[in-house]
């Protein structure tokens, strides 16, 4: 039997909110919604809880080691198995929600479904490792790292560095290889050859002929995608040809660095017409300063994984011990040579 209450119940997407008031994108339309008063309660109770740290990343990371499946079930698991996550304490950016819909057209948030993934980021002035976490954007699942085939000219190590970042962040990457229209350095073609060797997507796109848009459109729906790449690539106008007007109207990108940007301004989602959801650049910044402990990089060069554990040193950083299985690939030419500076650059935390 179908209730008048069931009518009313709506899945929506928390698009952004301040104050206690928050907007949802439902198939009816973005409702303003409150929470849901015995929603609020639980939260403040959650709140004053210690919060149950995460499990670490480095602990997978040696659970993959001794069981070469594994890190791909992670990921998995990670993505579809939402018992996994931790129930959400506030509610964000990105929060998939059950809504009703009051007479007056506004809506009452009734229910917070489990979150698939957590943009969180470090309270400022906390060096602790166990510091409050606060969550941008919930549910985020893809990054598109924007780069163009010329001016200016793709610096890979920039790429590697946020491929890098969003494997340890369990984010779905797409490269966005942007301005197809111009000549390019025949090393860009050769270096876009291997990155789609090691398994990511590329796309050359242009903003300016609408070579590629399409493509990108139908791999940015269903997905939460934030943007991110110098700038100068093309990423306002490639938000523009995805949804004309859209870059203009939201600030929606800014450089990779999210400076320039208040760093409490909160994300916001923007819903495609397509399909999808863009988040806003708030999450950049998360990103950029996205910390990746030194043990852990290893694996997050998805090239080197096949050799992690065959190296002489159980804890070899692959930097320049005796007996490294991925220096020894790099030499053997099944490692690429500059994938491997990359993993050096960073370990040793050097800028490019
Ligand atoms: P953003 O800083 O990454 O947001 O880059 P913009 O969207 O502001 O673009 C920077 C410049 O590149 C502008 O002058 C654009 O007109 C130009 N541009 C953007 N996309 C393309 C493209 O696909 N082809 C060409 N030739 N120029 C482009
Ligand atoms: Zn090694």
């Amino acid at each position: 039997m179908t209730t008048t209450n069931d009518l009313e119940m709506l899945d929506g997407v928390v698009l952004g909110g301040a104050h206690g008031i928050y907007d949802v994108y439902t198939d009816v339309g973005t409702l303003r919604c409150i929470l849901r008063g015995k929603l609020r309660k639980a939260f403040a109770r959650a709140q004053a809880q210690q919060a149950k740290p995460q499990p670490k990343f480095s602990e997978r990371r040696a659970r993959a080691l001794s069981d070469p499946d594994f890190a791909r079930r992670t990921e998995r698991m990670e993505k579809h198995d939402s018992s996994q996550m931790a129930l959400p304490t506030r509610l964000s950016v990105g929060d998939h929600v059950k809504v009703r819909r009051l007479p007056d057209g506004s809506g009452v948030i009734e229910e917070i479904l489990p979150r698939q993934s957590e943009l969180a980021r470090k309270d400022a002035g906390s060096t602790e490792r166990k510091a409050m976490q606060q969550t941008l954007l919930a549910n985020l699942d893809q990054v598109a790292i924007v780069l163009a085939m010329a001016q200016p000219e793709p610096h890979f190590s920039f790429l590697d560095r946020y491929l890098a970042i969003c494997e340890a962040a369990s984010l779905h990457v797409l490269i966005c290889m942007n301005k197809a229209d111009l000549p390019h350095a025949a090393e860009v073609d050769e270096m876009i050859a291997l990155y789609e060797r090691l398994g990511y997507r590329v796309l050359r796109t242009s903003a300016q002929t609408g070579q590629g848009i399409e493509e990108l459109r139908e791999l940015l729906k269903e997905h939460t995608t934030l943007f991110t790449g110098p700038s100068g690539v093309g990423k306002s106008s490639l938000v523009n040809a995805l949804e004309p007007g859209m870059a203009l109207r939201t600030g929606l990108v800014s450089d990779a660095t999210g400076k320039g940007r208040h760093t409490t301004t909160g994300s916001r989602l923007y819903p495609l017409s397509a399909g999808g959801w863009l988040a806003d650049s708030a999450g950049i910044r998360a990103l950029a300063t996205w910390n990746i402990e030194p043990e852990d990089l290893a694996h997050c060069f998805v090239e080197f994984r096949p050799y992690l554990g065959q190296c002489e040193f159980s804890d070899c950083a692959h930097i320049d011990e005796e007996g490294c299985a991925i220096r020894q690939a790099v030499q053997d030419g099944t490692i690429d040579e500059r994938r491997y500076r990359s993993y050096v650059r960073m370990y040793l935390n050097e800028e490019r």
